[in-house]
């Protein structure tokens, strides 16, 4: 049958193109990939052995098998692992599966291709790397209980051919056709090099035929009268290149830091080393051995829960069962990498059960309570290290002070937050803030919002300004939720101060009762002419303790959803009705007294209300939110300027201007 020809999805192409043209160092990791993939196959045909065993009669000795071909220039991996059927070839190295692959495109667009070289092992190219050091790839795969073979083939410029063929047992055999100038991956000791290098610790052996001068040759009685030289007489064998010790069995001291990362990488197809290793094992009732690794940077499909591939593998006693356990590591947990061994689960497991064993439950709160452990200590002990892992993974363990009930205090002592009195990117925690409040200061204060620029400009932080009152600026969607988790923290109450009637503290003593009774019987009937006009609007009006410049702001009863979080719910749901706020006016601004004249006078009260409308909706800008008619809102504005254009006589002269410092 003919070969089908067929175009590369675009995205793949531009990786090609890329990994081709950027990645120049290190070009030997193509054999990393290669046999990461094939070790992968063998993974999962020996599961499906598990059920099935006739699926691996015909071959059963798992291997990966490196062959150069010195004629034809060619380099073939080969494994008995699942193999592919042509359908599998086209979707899994014909298109790229990963909705990362965009932002991985954009991001290094960005990055002006400087990156590409940490940025593509987040995106399973591996593959694709092949293309570096030859100018054809043939891929030959028959899948496991599968009749008949595929063959694919492609030059890496636009597009591959797919066609059937025969193939005698199962598994893949990826050949390169090597590239003018890599005639070095033909040669034994490079390979063997490579091997030991990056994949030592492969489950499965990785052979290679290597000839070798026949043994026992020396001893053997030759005729003395013998004069020239015999040729030696050679023999092929079959040698194993990696010591295949699965590296979470060893002791700790035996394995190097460079071990530890290469496998690393072998198994999270990271190019980067991990920020953090942690390697224990339990003994006791449960027992088993983990080996996990806390990533440098977070991939980009950290928050696209239908792509959790490759989290922690469990295997069970050195047979790997599936890398997609939820029930193992919790979702707040998921961007740890490594390896679970038990040694009390069933061979057999089903992976459909695995989520009720009793066995996995254990492991998963030991995994927890390590991981927690861990994290407090390098919290403690290297605060730069932390705030790295916080600043690429603390949105994702926040998710767990709102849902792991039974770690949510050693999680919140674990937040990190900026807040009014950190700089950009710079953290605090909620214990630091307790010990840097000031004495007249008894709750812990935070505002929510879409970002720090927009959150530190809001008026609701004036008066926490004046009085030096820190306040936590929580600006990811799921802060809102650990909000409504952590209503306290140490006997410390978290207070938002975009809610309810709150009065921020100060040095000096609290305004006195009656103070606060007389100014809100100054501005009685302005807050009820307020709430009149605004009665469809807003759900109250009333004197402001948390301004000191703007002239007013909105904020929420202390009962009702926020305006970040209704605008997060939105967003989820767009029918949500709209939550009226409370209108609070600032009985110190100009404005707001100038008014407060106008409303003695029923002469004014048309401009008023119109003063009331635009009051009103800047209160509505300032927080962040979108105001229903900005038409409108314009008009309203250039009336008002106009009006106050007639109304005033010019200045005689302008202003001297302040003079140049
Ligand atoms: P990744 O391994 O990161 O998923 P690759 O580009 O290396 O990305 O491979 C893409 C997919 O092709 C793999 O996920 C796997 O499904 C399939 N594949 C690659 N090599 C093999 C192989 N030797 N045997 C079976 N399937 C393979």
């Amino acid at each position: 049958m003919t070969a089908r020809r067929k175009q590369f999805k675009t995205e793949v192409q531009k990786l090609l193109d890329l990994v081709i043209h950027s990645l120049y160092t290190h070009k030997e990791i193509f054999l990393r990939e290669l046999i990461s993939n094939a070790s992968d196959a063998i993974d999962r045909a020996r599961f499906l052995a598990l059920s099935d065993k006739a699926i691996v009669e015909d071959d059963p000795v798992w291997k990966i098998r490196l062959a150069a071909d010195r004629e034809a220039r060619t380099l073939t991996v080969s494994d008995n692992g699942i193999g592919m059927t042509a359908a599998e070839m086209e979707r899994n190295i014909g298109t790229i599966a990963s909705s990362g692959t965009r932002h991985f495109l954009e991001e290094l667009q960005q990055s002006g291709g400087a990156t590409a070289p940490e940025l593509i092992g987040q995106f399973g190219v591996g593959f694709y790397s092949a293309f570096m050091v030859a100018d054809k790839v043939t891929v030959v795969s028959r899948q496991a209980g599968g009749k008949t073979g595929a063959r694919w083939v492609s030059d890496g410029q636009g597009s591959y051919t797919i066609e059937d063929c025969e193939k005698e047992r199962r598994g893949t055999d990826v050949t390169l056709h090597l590239k003018e100038d890599m005639d070095e991956y033909l040669e034994e000791w490079r390979l063997r090099k490579i091997v030991k290098t990056y994949s030592d610790f492969v489950e499965h052996p990785v052979v290679m035929n290597v000839t070798r001068p026949k043994p026992g040759k020396e001893d053997a009685e030759a005729p003395a009268d013998q004069g020239k030289e015999a040729e030696p007489e050679v023999e092929t064998v079959e040698e194993t290149l990696n010591s295949q010790k699965a590296i979470w069995t060893r002791a700790k001291a035996e394995v190097s830091a460079e071990n530890y990362h290469e496998f690393y990488k072998h198994i999270a197809h990271d190019f980067q080393d991990p920020l953090r290793t942690i390697h224990w094992s339990a003994e006791g009732k449960t027992e088993f051995r983990a080996l996990l690794f806390i990533p440098a940077k977070a991939p980009f499909d950290l928050y696209m829960p239908e792509s959790h591939k490759r989290g922690v593998q469990l295997y069970v006693r050195r047979v790997f069962i599936t890398d997609n356990c939820e029930a193992l590591v919790p979702g707040w947990l998921r961007f740890l990498r490594g390896v679970v061994d038990s040694a009390d689960l069933p061979l057999n497991v089903s992976r459909e059960t695995l989520q009720e064993e009793r066995v996995i439950r254990i492991i998963r709160s030991n995994l927890v309570k390590k991981i927690l452990d861990t994290l407090a200590e390098m919290k403690e002990k290297e605060r730069p290290a932390y705030d790295t892992f916080w600043t690429e993974f603390g949105k994702v363990l926040k998710e767990g002070i709102h849902l792991e009930l039974g770690s949510r205090e050693e999680l919140q002592a674990l937040a990190l937050f900026e807040s009014s009195k950190t700089d950009a990117g710079k953290y605090v925690s909620l214990d630091e803030y307790i010990a840097r409040m000031p004495a007249h200061q008894k709750d812990i204060y935070y505002l929510t919002g879409d970002s720090r620029t927009a959150v530190e400009q809001s008026p609701l932080l004036e008066t926490c300004r004046a009085s030096d009152v820190e306040v936590l600026f929580l600006t990811d969607p799921i802060d809102e939720w650990v909000v409504q988790s952590t209503t306290s923290y140490k006997e410390k109450k978290l207070v938002s101060v975009a809610k309810g009637d709150i009065e921020i503290p100060s040095a000096q003593a609290g305004e006195k009762k009656e103070a606060r009774e007389e100014t809100e019987t100054t501005f009685k009937e302005l807050a009820a002419f307020l709430k009149d006009r605004l009665k469809d609007k807003v759900k109250d009006v009333r004197v402001s303790r948390r301004l000191t410049e703007s002239a007013c702001c909105l904020v929420s009863g202390e009962q009702d959803l926020g305006v970040h979080m209704e605008r997060i719910l939105r967003s989820m749901h767009a029918d949500l009705p709209a939550a009226k706020r409370i209108l609070e006016l600032n009985p110190a601004h100009a404005l707001v007294t100038a008014m407060n004249a106008m409303v003695k006078d029923s002469r004014q009260h048309l401009r008023l209300a119109e003063y009331a409308d635009l009051l009103y909706d800047q209160a509505r800008l300032t927080a962040g939110m979108e105001i229903a008619n900005p038409v409108e809102f314009a008009q309203r504005v250039s009336r008002i300027m106009a009006a106050a254009a007639e109304g005033e006589a010019a200045p005689e002269a302008p202003p001297a201007a302040t003079p140049e410092a």
